[in-house]
C-alpha cells in the first residue's frame, strides 16, 4: 500500500514536472485526509499539478475520439461528441467546443500541451491559448505563438495569460484581428436575465472601447461627491449611477479619462503592433490609432517611447508620493504586485515596500501598488515583500515560499 507523503515531499511534487509514477502516493495522501491548515497547502498545489496532467490526457483522448478517419461520415464524430457530453455532464455544443480546443492543442500547440502535461500550466490557461489560436490560418504563426506562450504561461496567472495571448494574436495577425473585430461588432447586444428574489441581471456585448467608456462613466459618477452619512458601498453607488445616467436624462457631466497606450511607430503608421486599452488589454493597431486621435477628452494617449527625467525619490521628506511619482510607480507596475493579482494600479494603494515606520523611503523603487486584499494579506497575515534586482516585487508567504509576477512581455 502506498504511503502518505510529508509536506516537504508534497512541495517537491508541486514544484517539479509532474511524474505520474507518484500518483498512488498522492492519492493515498489525499484519501487519508490527515493534513490541515498550512500543511494542506502543498497537498492542494500537488493535486493541481496532477489535475493538469489528467487534463492533458483528456485533451489527447478527446482529439482522438473526434478524429475522422478517411471517408468516415462526419455524423459519426458528432455522435461520439454526444456520448462524451453525457459523461462530462454538459451540453453537446459545450463538448464540441472542448473537442475543438483539444484538437488544436494536439495538432498545432504541442509545446503548450506539453506544459499542461507537466502540470506547469493550468487547464484554463491551456484552453485560453487554444481558443485564441483556432481562428489563425497561418500554421507558422501558430507555432511561434505556441513556443512563446509555452515559455511564458508557467509563470503567469490565468488573467496574465489571457492578456498575453490576445496581444500575441493581434501581433501576429493584425489584419485578421481587425476583420474579426468588424464581424463581432455586428453581434453587439444588450439583454436582461430574470434572477431570484426580485432581481435581474443586465448585460451587454459591446466593442471594448465602448464598454470601457460606459464603465468609466458609471464608475466616475459613483465616485463623485459622496454626501456625508451616505452608507452605500461603491458597488451600490455604481448601480445607482447606471440607472441615473441612462434614465433620468440628466446632463450630469462625468469626467472620465481612459488611457490608450500606443507605440510611437504604430501611431505614425509605420508598424502594426497591438495597442493597449486600460482595463481591457490588447487592441488592434487600427483601433489604437483611432482612439489616440479621437477628439474626445476621454482618451488619454500614452505614447510609449523611452522617457525619463521623472522624480524618482523624495527620500524621507514626505510619506505620500507626489502625483508625478505616483503616476510613474503605476506606469512601472500597472497592477497590484501580488503574483496572481490583476487589480489595476489605479485602484490600488501605493504601499511602502520597506515600511515607512522602519525607515523606508518614499521612492519609485520602494513603492508598489497593492490592492485592498493584498494590502491586508501583507499587514495582517504576515506576508513579507521586497523589490528584487529585476524590478519585480517578491511576496514571501508564512510558509516560507516566495512568489513573483511573471516578467512583462
Ligand atoms: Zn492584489
Amino acid at each position: 500500500m502506498a504511503l502518505s507523503l510529508s509536506a516537504g515531499q508534497l512541495w517537491n511534487l508541486a514544484e517539479q514536472p509532474f511524474d505520474p509514477a507518484r500518483l498512488p502516493e498522492l492519492a493515498a495522501t489525499a484519501e487519508a485526509q490527515t493534513l490541515s491548515g498550512i500543511d494542506a497547502v502543498p497537498l492542494a498545489a500537488a493535486l493541481a499539478r496532477a489535475m493538469s496532467w489528467i487534463q492533458a490526457h483528456l485533451h489527447t483522448a478527446l482529439a482522438a475520439a473526434v478524429h475522422l478517419e478517411d471517408g468516415e461520415d462526419p455524423r459519426e464524430s458528432a455522435s461520439r461528441i454526444e456520448e462524451i457530453a453525457i459523461h462530462l455532464h454538459e451540453a453537446a455544443t459545450t463538448t464540441d467546443a472542448r473537442c475543438s480546443d483539444a484538437t488544436e492543442l494536439v495538432r498545432r500547440l504541442p509545446q503548450t500541451l506539453k506544459q499542461l502535461k507537466l502540470g506547469a500550466i493550468s487547464p484554463a490557461q491551456a484552453r485560453l491559448i487554444a481558443t485564441h489560436t483556432r481562428p489563425l490560418g497561418n500554421d507558422e504563426a501558430v507555432t511561434a505563438v505556441d513556443a512563446k506562450m509555452a515559455g511564458r504561461a508557467p509563470a503567469q496567472s490565468r488573467t496574465a495569460t489571457d492578456r498575453m495571448i490576445r496581444r500575441q494574436i493581434v501581433a501576429v495577425d493584425p489584419e485578421g484581428a481587425e476583420a474579426r473585430h468588424r464581424t463581432r461588432k455586428k453581434d453587439r447586444d444588450v439583454w436582461v436575465y430574470d434572477r431570484e428574489d426580485g432581481m435581474s441581471q443586465l448585460g451587454a456585448y459591446l466593442p471594448a472601447e465602448q464598454a470601457t467608456r460606459i464603465y468609466a462613466a458609471v464608475d466616475a459618477r459613483a465616485r463623485q461627491a459622496v454626501p456625508a452619512g451616505d452608507e452605500r458601498t461603491l458597488a451600490q453607488r455604481r448601480a445607482d449611477a447606471l440607472l441615473e445616467l441612462t434614465t433620468t436624462g440628466s446632463r450630469a457631466v462625468v469626467a472620465t479619462e481612459i488611457r490608450v497606450t500606443v507605440p510611437l511607430d504604430v501611431l505614425a503608421g509605420r508598424t502594426d503592433a497591438p495597442g493597449e486599452l486600460d482595463g481591457h488589454g490588447a487592441i488592434t493597431p487600427g483601433l489604437a490609432r483611432e482612439l489616440a486621435h479621437a477628439p474626445e477628452a476621454t482618451w488619454r494617449r500614452i505614447v510609449t517611447d523611452p522617457v525619463t527625467a521623472e522624480v524618482v525619490s523624495v527620500g524621507r521628506t514626505r510619506y505620500r508620493p507626489p502625483a508625478a511619482m505616483a503616476r510613474l510607480v503605476r506606469l512601472n507596475d500597472p497592477e497590484c504586485t501580488f503574483a496572481t493579482c490583476s487589480v489595476p494600479a489605479a485602484r490600488c494603494e501605493l504601499d511602502h515596500l520597506r515600511e515607512w515606520s522602519r525607515g523606508g523611503e518614499t521612492s519609485v523603487a520602494n513603492l508598489g501598488p497593492a490592492c485592498a486584499g493584498h494590502h491586508h494579506l501583507r499587514h495582517e497575515a504576515g506576508w513579507r515583500v521586497r523589490r528584487e534586482g529585476d524590478g519585480r516585487v517578491a511576496w514571501t508567504s508564512p510558509s516560507g515560499r516566495t512568489y513573483r509576477k511573471a516578467q512583462a512581455a
